[in-house]
């Protein structure tokens, strides 16, 4: 009832008359255009990709100096081949062209920033106007798996790190409410709280549980162990952290529940989910352009591994114009049994954060540490070592420097995570190498 009432009544109000905002249409148009034939949307998409080139190259200093420089010329761009002469964007740039990136234009903006997965926090911007679009896309992807604005859901989710004011802890707890939404927090389900958390769920009786992959895959597997069973969920939806397929066959014996995959950043919120039929990840066409590159920018054959490219065709306010994202995926776009028009992404692959252990059995996701880095503006690059055991060491490339507050928060953060036992070190360096692949590696085990 309060479901129904929430997603008819409540949000449309709230988004819509509160808050000023158009998601509720967008997700309205989404919900028709996903039924589009492949080559609709791809016209649709394209139409929309000349618009924001052009409004880049005439009112973001950055691009237009870029592109002026090669030659290039937003009105030339006539069919989507054209578009492979356009550069590539990434995370450094971003860095250090994040003002000159901004439109001159009167747009809107709101700022995010990213916990850099990669290793590498990211502040950026965009437009309101597209934050409604991409919240649309959001609505609709999880609707596949069941889990449309109104159901019951419980998050096993990152929660905010740091020192969290108290009225907006208690703001956020409200607006979970509302939302029907029960946060569990990741960082939580150590082996002396899944008992707890256990009781918890069964007393909530979620419709749907939204998970980051490994703790997820973490309780299944100590409920297994303890001969629990959970009350059942109607599907699973994962996100943030790969899926490995011994980890959704043991998740979905455990809940008696489909798993839905879904991908998706801080830059772009959703970029692809299942559907029910599983068979790769629906894109959010209308949009996001999504390209899969080799390292010397030409397109990936069909099957096989490279580097994840995606264009905002909505982010007027700081466009991302085929933007690196440090993500590797499978080429190759296939349609789906489903009917639906949007391509399937085969398999999104290299993203998964490593675990590190402590010696009371915890076992910590590497998603912490860029949740709680994302707090320190000034740490440009950090790669966390697990020496042993007993020791972890957090290397940090910073600059200008942490103040003695910023240490001291910093690691009573860690240890609140991982416990007494364990000795926690921050180390300064001048640069953290990456590996022979190119990537970063957030997580390294030394022994
Ligand atoms: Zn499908």
């Amino acid at each position: 009832m309060y479901g129904r009432l929430y997603r008819h009544l409540l949000l449309p109000l709230f988004d819509g008359v509160v808050k000023g905002r158009r998601t509720m249409s967008h997700w309205h148009d989404a919900e028709q255009s996903q039924w589009w034939t492949r080559e609709q949307l791809e016209e649709f998409q394209f139409k929309a990709l000349r618009s924001v080139v052009a409004h880049a190259q005439a009112t973001c200093p950055y691009y237009s100096d870029e592109w002026n420089g090669r030659g290039l010329d937003a009105s030339r761009l006539q069919s989507p081949g054209d578009f492979t002469a356009w550069p590539l964007l990434n995370r450094d740039t971003i860095r250090r062209q994040r003002l000159k990136m901004r439109t001159t234009a009167p747009v809107k903006r709101m700022s995010k920033a990213t916990g850099g997965s990669s290793g590498e926090p990211l502040q950026f911007d965009l437009d309101s106007g597209s934050n409604d679009r991409r919240t649309a896309m959001t609505y609709r992807g999880y609707g596949w798996a069941g889990a449309a604005p109104g159901t019951k859901q419980l998050y096993i989710w990152g929660t905010a790190v740091g020192n969290v004011p108290g009225w907006k802890r208690l703001k956020m707890e409200l607006h979970h409410r509302f939302d029907r939404h029960l946060i569990l927090s990741c960082f939580e389900f150590t082996p002396q709280m899944m008992r707890q958390h256990f009781d918890r769920m069964n007393r909530y009786g979620a419709e749907v549980i939204v998970a980051y992959t490994n703790p997820l895959y973490e309780f299944a597997r100590f409920l297994k162990q303890e001969g629990l069973t959970p009350v059942k969920p109607r599907s699973i939806v994962v996100g943030a952290e790969k899926l490995h397929d011994f980890q959704r066959e043991l998740i979905e014996d455990v809940f008696g529940a489909r798993i839905f995959e879904t991908y998706g950043s801080r830059e772009f919120m959703l970029i692809g989910a299942e559907c029910e039929h599983h068979s790769g990840l629906h894109l959010s066409m209308e949009n996001l352009l999504v390209e899969i590159l080799n390292d010397d920018g030409s397109p990936t054959p069909h099957g096989q591994e490279g580097n994840v490219v995606i264009t905002d065709l909505f982010n007027y306010g700081m466009p991302f114009i085929r933007y690196v994202n440090g993500d590797r995926a499978v080429a190759g776009f296939d349609l789906c049994p489903c009917g639906r028009g949007l391509p399937l992404l085969k398999k999104v692959v290299g993203r998964q954060l490593d675990t590190l252990d402590t010696p009371d059995g915890r076992k910590i996701p590497g998603e912490f540490f860029p949740h709680l880095i994302k707090e320190f503006p000034a740490v440009r690059r950090f790669q966390v070592v697990q020496e042993t055991r007993e020791v972890i060491t957090l290397k940090l490339v910073v600059d200008g420097g942490l103040t003695l507050a910023e240490r001291e928060q910093m690691l009573s953060e860690v240890r609140k995570c991982t416990g007494t036992l364990v000795d926690v070190r921050l180390q300064m360096v001048d640069d953290i190498p990456l590996t022979n692949a190119g990537k970063l590696k957030v997580v390294v085990h030394a022994v």
